[in-house]
């Protein structure tokens, strides 16, 4: 768990300004998560695969309710 922190904070340091997300590959997906394991992706039936937030938010996906 420590080492997934200090990789978002890697993720989210100056001088890398992308934000990696995590969605559901399902059609019906609507939501993006900021974790891998959060427990909005673990009823996923697809894959989950990682895009950054920019495009997560252009494919119109919301954050996840579990991390609002
Ligand atoms: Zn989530």
């Amino acid at each position: 768990m420590k080492s997934l922190l200090f990789i978002l904070l890697l993720f989210n340091s100056p001088r890398c300004t992308t934000t990696m997300v995590y969605v559901c590959n399902s059609p019906n997906a609507t939501r993006y998560h900021y974790k891998a394991d959060c427990r909005g992706l673990s009823n996923c039936q697809h894959r989950v695969i990682a895009m950054t937030l920019e495009d997560a938010q252009k494919s119109n996906k919301t954050l996840c309710k579990w991390e609002q």
